[in-house]
């Protein structure tokens, strides 16, 4: 399939699921915008050789997925966008009577609020243009909960709740939203989670991965960047056309349990 002439922004897409979905909507031909709130001349590098990789182009601008305004101001960079991926999120584990109450506010807002923004942002070209994909990366967590997890869970299961509402508001053009819910990827930000699960549980590495992490993945494999890519892309396909308001699992079983 060609997304040749389609441009994708995809937030968070300088490391881990975001980079990988933005490598598989530039190696399907879109025309790609790489986003995070840093602005390196590692970010600037990764678009400038993810174009000469996939001959289409890439542009990154930098935007704070945390502040509402620098949302809507991304897309207005952009020039406005055919497929939006929100894909930017953090992660803070802790009981929630010690949650630190700035961990909950900014994972509220990088992870659910900032989709709201970017939505809202880029449907009114979507609706010009008479196409328009939204994808959300939620979580297994959109779907079901883990102790300690509060602030993500409800952030996850608040974006799952934003894909119903906004597949149901575009249900009659030809403009879908939908939620991927991946179970344990190995990227960054599930890596950073390995100490302090080794301090929790008292555990080796290689014991919290098997046995803590991949314990309700019954595939017992870590999902890939690369099958999260396939599946947005899959999302952005003819045969997604009436795929709307609703969540595909990417989670080797977890939530059949
Ligand atoms: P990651 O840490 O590798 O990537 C997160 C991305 O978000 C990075 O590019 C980072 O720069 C960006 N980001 C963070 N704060 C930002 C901000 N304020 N403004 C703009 N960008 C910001 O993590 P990941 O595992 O690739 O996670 C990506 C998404 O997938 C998240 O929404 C996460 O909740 C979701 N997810 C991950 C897993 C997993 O197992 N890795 C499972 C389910 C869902």
């Amino acid at each position: 399939m060609t997304l040749a002439g389609k441009t994708a922004i995809i937030t968070g897409s300088n490391s881990g699921i975001g980079l990988g979905v933005a490598r598989e909507l530039a190696r399907a031909g879109a025309s790609v915008v790489l986003n995070s709130f840093t602005d390196s001349d590692e970010d600037h590098k990764l678009a400038a050789d993810m174009a000469a990789e996939f001959g289409v182009q890439v542009r990154y601008i930098q935007a704070d997925m945390s502040k509402g305004d620098q949302c809507r101001a991304l897309v207005e960079k952009a020039g406005g966008c055919d497929i939006l991926v929100n894909n930017a999120g953090i992660q803070h584990v802790a009981p929630i009577e010690d949650f630190p109450v700035a961990k909950w506010d900014a994972i509220i807002a990088i992870n659910l609020s900032s989709a709201f923004h970017t939505i809202a942002a880029a449907l009114p070209g979507m609706r010009e243009k008479g196409w328009g994909r939204v994808v959300n990366i939620a979580s297994a967590h959109g779907l079901t909960a883990s102790p300690f997890k509060s602030a993500y869970v409800a952030a996850k299961h608040g974006i799952v709740g934003l894909t119903k509402t906004v597949g149901l508001e575009t249900a009659e053009v030809p403009i879908t939203c939908n939620a991927i819910c991946p179970g344990y990827v190995l990227t960054p930000l599930v890596e950073a989670q390995i100490p302090d699960q080794m301090k929790t549980h008292n555990m080796s590495r290689e014991e919290v991965i098997k046995e803590v992490m991949l314990d309700r993945q019954p595939s017992k494999q870590f999902a890939t960047v690369e099958q999260l890519g396939g599946t947005v892309v899959f999302l952005c396909s003819a045969a997604a056309d009436q795929i709307t308001g609703t969540t595909i699992s990417v989670d080797g079983g977890w939530t059949a349990l």
